[in-house]
């Protein structure tokens, strides 16, 4: 299999370069990469995603896949896994998306460690609809939204996932597509909720392009990702304001294995649609007489 299998016929209405190609074409390489190593099936890949310019990635690939509301992609995930634990399940999301509408469901998925991947496009703007301010914008940030600029604590959705008992925690970089491809592939293959936040500058609303190129580093092979102290500290290396002296880690910060929301449920391992319902009709209805 080839990336350009998972293509579609659609029209893409991105900006022209702007970031999320990288997204679109780092997942179609992953997944065919786990295809062709017979570590998932192409029939078997699902996706869902939520409202924002991330969501018309549910035009450009040719895999099963549900147009969710906003905030609503982690929520759709759960009941696709749940309803058939045999399909690979990833969420696509926006950072207004995930981290604002979204945000009980972010946090609660971390706590119940549901199979699936959430990949977050974080270009700390609502950019379609033209640039208003979410959770990860900066301090100051002026948006449509915030003429004065944003005066509240930015989101550290990094350190909120770890502290929530997330099992794999990551985050990636659009202009590091092959890196980006590695995380996705491990994310998929882990067992229970794999989450990157993928920094995706938009290039029209919020280009933060040249801040963040400087700053980003990968975090090194000897790096333990099992040590929930390390990963912390790690994660408040960057708040996701615009410090000068700030340096952004990517990468994995974080992989344990715990038991998966399916498997404390072990009624939910039996794919929905396998289990046999016999109703004995007239003994049902002599119950409500
Ligand atoms: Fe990409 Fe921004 Fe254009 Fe949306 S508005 S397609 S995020 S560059």
């Amino acid at each position: 299999m080839k990336p350009q299998d998972f293509n579609t016929k659609e029209e893409n209405t991105w900006c022209p370069g702007c970031p999320n190609f990288a997204i679109l074409q780092a997942f179609k390489m992953a997944m065919a990469d786990l295809v062709n190593e017979k570590k998932v099936k192409a029939k078997n890949i699902a996706i869902s995603c939520g409202i924002g310019c991330h969501a018309k990635i549910y035009d450009y690939l040719d895999v099963n896949a549900f147009y969710g509301l906003h905030g609503r992609t982690i929520p759709l995930c759960f009941g696709m896994k749940a309803g058939n634990p045999d399909l690979t399940v990833v969420g696509f999301g926006g950072d207004g998306d995930t981290y604002a509408e979204g945000i009980s469901h972010f946090v609660h998925n971390c706590r119940y460690n549901v199979d699936m991947t959430m990949l977050v496009h974080n270009n700390k703007t609502f950019a379609l609809t033209t640039g208003q301010a979410t959770p990860t914008s900066e301090k100051g940030f002026v948006g449509r939204s915030t003429p004065l600029g944003v005066k509240d604590q930015v989101l550290n959705p990094i350190a909120l996932a770890l502290v929530n008992g997330a099992t794999f925690v990551a985050r990636g970089y659009t202009s590091e597509v092959s890196h980006l491809k590695g995380l996705i592939k491990k994310a998929v293959l882990h067992k229970g909720f794999s989450f990157i936040d993928i920094l995706q500058p938009c290039l029209t609303f919020n280009n933060f392009t040249s801040y963040v190129k400087d700053r980003v580093y990968k975090l090194d092979k000897n790096y333990k990702a099992d040590n929930i102290d390390l990963a912390l500290k790690k994660s408040l290396e960057w708040n996701y304001s615009m410090e000068e002296k700030a340096k952004i880690p990517l990468g994995i910060f974080y992989q344990i294995k715990k038991p998966t929301f399916q498997e404390k449920w072990p009624q939910l391992k039996k794919p929905w649609y396998k289990v046999e319902r016999k109703i004995k009709n007239s003994e049902l209805i002599k119950e409500f007489k």
